[in-house]
């Protein structure tokens, strides 16, 4: 997903009408002198990581330590047949479980150790209550002791194939990958792709073998973006930030949901790793704008046990908003939504609410909009105020109520008051492809 917009609104205490009807030019110009970054600096503190512990996962390399060459894979030995027999039953109960919507019996196949993956794997086997396979298989093959060989390993690697159908929704699919399994005192679980581990201040990255650039790349970027995101938020997290690098599409499909059908770029929910695609993000403004947008998803979950009912267009929203200072898509944004009133192609906002009920057509206007309200608000009434509106939804107010209590406007006034403010129709620019696309 692209993003820009200027820097305005996520570090000022917001300009008010009085300057945004100064219109965009002048806006950038007042902005060129001022430093709004200074005025945030002082009541945000800096970002402090804790050191990385999780006994659970394998050695992480650091990035300056890393060759920029892919790494040769390590000497791998059969796994020893009694453990080959017991992953092999292992994998016919997850199977078993999936086929049944069987959610605990699945669950009790999967390794606890890491609470990111945990999560991930809870996620995913809920959403089989939802959308039920028709048919799904797994083909275990390779099976082997990637580290020193011993009589009892404790990590066995093999290439999974996993074969399935969503009851009543469209044709069969497949995804190929390497797995690891750990034995825990006796007890063989799943514990997802055999990923390799790089690791910087505050962020753990998982990619696979030949990844390790773009792997060493976001560590690099990720400390930075951090403290910026955390900074919108008012909010300091000092637990390490996950990401995962899939090499495909398909795979990072796959690992959301069986049922995951939708074009995508990345992917974030609460407890979740960040989740990219690699290859879709190639140079390091690519990725810092989409890992940025995906850090304004995990500060938004932060803020309370409800952030993720909020509006669709909210959580969007304010993750573009989190991204515009480094992909400069704010403008971008304000002239397509002033291209849509005037040509009376704003959407209703309830059309933009809902993630599981969200036409194609309406998809990116969930992310331009969303980020055009955003803007306006932040402008509007500044960064506290922006933070206590979404933290009140983020504790069980309804976007209405959180309105009422923090703008002390309804929202159909607030809404009707936004596109009023896009009436001067002074900007021409193009118009946002309408590709559908969920980071
Ligand atoms: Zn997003």
């Amino acid at each position: 997903m692209r993003t820009e917009w200027f820097d305005r609104v996520w570090m000022s205490g917001g300009l008010g009408f009085v300057r945004r009807s100064l219109g965009v030019a002048a806006l950038a110009a007042i902005l060129a002198c001022g430093s709004p970054s200074s005025a945030m600096a002082q009541d945000a503190k800096p970002a402090t990581p804790s050191a990385p512990t999780t006994p659970a996962l394998p050695a992480a390399t650091k990035p300056g330590e890393s060759s920029d060459k892919p790494q040769a894979a390590p000497e791998a030995h059969p796994a020893p047949d009694a453990d080959v027999a017991k992953l092999s039953a292992l994998i016919e109960r997850m199977a078993r479980a999936v086929l049944a919507t069987d959610i605990a019996g699945y669950m009790a196949c999967v390794d606890r150790a890491d609470p990111v993956f945990l999560q991930e794997q809870k996620n995913w086997a809920r959403d089989l209550e939802r959308k039920p396979v028709g048919e799904f298989s797994i083909k275990a093959e390779n099976f082997r002791v990637e580290a020193t060989p011993a009589e009892s390993p404790i990590e066995i690697v093999a290439d999974l194939t996993m074969n399935w159908t969503i009851k009543d929704a469209g044709s069969p699919r497949f995804l190929k990958f390497v797995a690891k399994f750990v034995d825990r005192k006796g007890e063989w679980l799943y514990a997802g792709e055999n990923w390799k581990v790089m690791e910087r201040e505050g962020v753990r990255v998982f990619f696979d073998a030949g990844r390790e650039n773009i792997a060493a790349t976001i560590c690099e970027i990720m400390p930075a973006i951090r403290t910026h995101v955390q900074q919108g938020f008012a909010l300091t997290i000092d637990r390490v930030q996950e990401v995962k690098l899939y090499s495909s599409m398909k795979h990072l499909q796959q690992s959301i949901y069986l049922s995951y059908t939708d074009g995508l770029g990345g992917w974030n929910e609460p407890g979740e790793s960040i989740k990219l695609i690699a290859s879709a993000h190639p140079d390091k403004e690519g990725l810092t704008s989409v890992l940025a947008h995906e850090y304004g998803h995990v500060c938004t979950f932060e803020l309370g046990p409800k952030a993720n009912d909020a509006p669709w267009w909210v959580l969007e929203g304010v993750a573009e908003l989190s991204s515009e200072h480094y992909a400069d898509n704010g403008q971008f944004a304000q002239r397509a939504v002033r291209r849509m009133a005037k040509s009376g192609r704003l959407r209703d906002w309830a059309s933009l609410s809902d993630f599981h009920n969200t036409t194609q057509g309406d998809m990116q206007m969930v992310y331009t909009q969303g980020h055009a309200m955003l803007g306006y608000i932040s402008e509007r009434f500044g960064r506290e105020k922006r933070i206590a509106w979404l933290k009140a939804m983020a504790t069980g107010s309804n976007v209405d109520d959180a309105s009422k209590a923090i703008f002390d406007l309804s929202f159909a006034e607030l809404d009707a008051q936004w596109r009023e403010s896009l009436k001067p129709q002074e900007e021409a620019g193009p118009v946002p492809a309408e590709t559908p696309s969920k980071e």
